[in-house]
């Protein structure tokens, strides 16, 4: 029996053949790679990736889909979880399939920002992630400094991995079809940090604190982060915004405060 898609989950279907076959020619899965679906829904994607010579593992929420899907996919090599991703261990995944993952999913858009750090959380378990997201917020992830879509989710992302905006999907690809236009993008992670950072909690901390107030002087939104005026003395860049800054700039101002306030 047919049942509402729930708005709660996100549960917008690609119904448009010809975008999933583009998704499944961009992530290019061979033998040897261990596929993890985020979301797989009622296998539209699930099917194309399954019929690859690659092993697929899924992560779905959703009791009803996940039973459905069970019963669709029984025939098949597919490895289904009924999991929530945002608790879902990445690690252990990896370590019991003995390689790193790639990601893929249609993803639930109200919560991309938390997924998007909880890949990046686990990342060395996670060769790169195939994600349709979002125009926007694929935007903001592919964005330069100087410009408005630069903040927080370009830095943290951009900071551990290449970014490539695939292409642009219409609302009407999906049914429902949802209130916005959507973009495949692919974050392949680096083996190690861009630039080395000393302290990876405090440099999300500091991306945080200034983003969150982007309209203001560096100098001003950091002095949430010192005790006395003191500590940003002789930091450069202090009187400008923080989206006039690069990734390297971030970190290396991240970097000295981190010492500074770490030894004071
Ligand atoms: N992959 C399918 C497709 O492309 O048509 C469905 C995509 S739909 C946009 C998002 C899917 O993620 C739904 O199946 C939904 O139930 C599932 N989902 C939502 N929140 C989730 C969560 N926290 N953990 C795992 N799956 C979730």
């Amino acid at each position: 029996m047919r049942r509402r898609p729930k708005k709660s989950l996100g549960q917008n279907f690609l119904r448009d053949a010809n975008v999933l076959r583009n998704i499944v020619t961009t992530i290019n899965p061979v033998a040897g790679d261990v596929i993890c679906e985020i979301g797989p829904g009622d296998g539209s994607l699930t099917r194309g990736l399954v019929d690859s010579d690659a092993r697929v593992i899924a992560v779905e929420l959703d009791d009803v889909l996940f039973t459905r899907l069970s019963t669709e996919f029984s025939e098949t090599s597919l490895a289904l979880f009924h999991q929530d991703v945002l608790t879902t261990d990445f690690h252990h995944l990896a370590r019991s399939e003995n390689k790193r993952l790639r990601i893929v999913g249609n993803i639930p858009y109200n919560i991309t920002s938390p997924i998007l750090f909880r890949l990046i959380d686990f990342r060395r378990d996670i060769i790169d992630a195939t994600l349709m997201m979002q125009r926007e917020v694929a935007r903001r992830i592919v964005s330069q400094p100087g410009t408005k879509d630069y903040g927080i989710l370009a830095v943290a992302t951009q900071l551990v991995a290449d970014v490539r905006l695939h292409f642009d999907v219409s609302p009407r690809s999906f049914k429902p079809a949802p209130d916005v236009f959507s973009s495949l993008v692919q974050i392949s992670f680096l083996d190690n940090p861009r630039f080395p950072v000393r302290d990876e909690v405090f440099m999300r901390h500091l991306i945080r604190t200034a983003f969150g107030k982007r309209r203001k002087m560096l100098r001003n939104s950091l002095l949430d982060i010192v005790k006395t005026r003191d500590e940003l003395e002789g930091i450069p860049n202090l009187d400008k915004r923080p989206e006039a800054l690069t990734v390297e700039q971030l970190v290396g101002t991240a970097n000295t405060l981190f010492d500074r306030v770490s030894n004071g």
